[in-house]
């Protein structure tokens, strides 16, 4: 079918508690693993580029691919930018085809960011009726080039939140309620604010997303530093903690780390496995099917499998 607008599929998830994956791609592969996915699991999917991944793979290139995949799949697709900061990147990309955009502007003052997502509301609306999603509050991590340490990340506040909905006319809201953006996400054990969350749904009743939300398969971790990584012991979201966050009034959960993580184990220890192998084809084959069953777990885990 033709991309979907990301509203109409939050409809049915609003109204039943479950969320829908995002799963970020800059590549052929990681797109072709998040569409096949939702084939065979018959669920929603939403794919997402930042603008780091447009510059990458180029914005036409990126959009017709998604077009064409998303055509042949019978359940729907979404394609979203996550995390523009500025009018550019919403013109470009609902210009584009983009079926929703992200606004952030988390990191202007709450006047700043109500004037900045108001206007990508106004164009977007207007051109296509395409969903915009912003941020209140600030997560820590790392997301492409953006840097906030844990001194200026704050949590989302509720009342300001309401404020900032009725006034920037947001379609949904990615809320800070403890988790971060990258593969360092806690210390200590993992602690989520779920009755933030709750409090939040109560006062708005919209959409509302997860950012930050791998689970850091320690797994993963563990394969990509037996062949030759370097990468420091964390921990993301357990299962529990998806299934809290839902059912307090998440729809959408941002899944990206994992992804890479597992590409990575995969593609390291194929090239170890078969040190005479050149075939890109051979190496990235291999990651590609085991990044589409992540994404599969990731379905079941969301509650969005077999609601397309
Ligand atoms: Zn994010």
């Amino acid at each position: 079918m033709p991309l979907e607008i990301l509203g109409r599929m939050y409809e049915k998830a609003n109204r039943e508690y479950y969320a829908i994956g995002q799963f970020n791609f800059s590549n052929l592969e990681f797109l072709q693993s998040a569409v096949e996915a939702a084939e065979e699991m018959k669920s929603p999917v939403i794919v997402a580029c930042s603008t780091g991944a447009i510059k990458y793979g180029g914005i036409r290139n990126l959009v017709n691919l998604t077009r064409t995949m998303a055509e042949k799949c019978s359940a729907p697709v979404a394609l979203h930018l996550d995390h523009g900061t500025s009018m550019d990147h919403i013109k470009m990309c609902v210009d584009a085809g983009f079926t929703s955009v992200m606004i952030d502007g988390s990191h202007h003052s709450l006047d700043e960011n109500i004037k900045l997502t108001r206007e990508a509301v106004e164009y977007a609306h207007k051109n296509g009726g395409i969903t915009v999603e912003a941020e209140l509050g600030r997560l820590g991590g790392i997301e492409d080039d953006i840097k906030v340490d844990e001194a200026h990340a704050c949590l989302t506040d509720p009342q300001e939140a309401v404020r900032f909905v009725k006034e920037s006319g947001c379609d949904s809201l990615a809320v800070a309620v403890g988790t971060s953006h990258g593969a360092y996400k806690f210390k200590g054990a993992v602690k989520i604010d779920f009755d933030r969350i709750a409090t939040i749904k109560k006062l708005l009743g919209i959409p509302l997303v997860l950012h930050g939300a791998s689970s850091v398969d320690p797994e993963s971790v563990a394969v990509i530093n037996q062949y030759g990584g370097k990468m420091k012991d964390t921990r993301g979201l357990d299962a529990e903690s998806y299934h809290k966050a839902i059912r307090n009034g998440i729809n959408k959960v941002n899944i990206d780390t994992d992804l890479r993580l597992k590409w990575t184990a995969v593609v390291r220890k194929t090239l170890h496995d078969k040190p005479e192998e050149f075939d890109p084809r051979n190496i990235l084959g291999p990651a590609r099917a085991a990044v589409k069953e992540i994404i599969k777990e990731k379905m079941k885990l969301l509650g969005s499998a077999g609601k397309a």
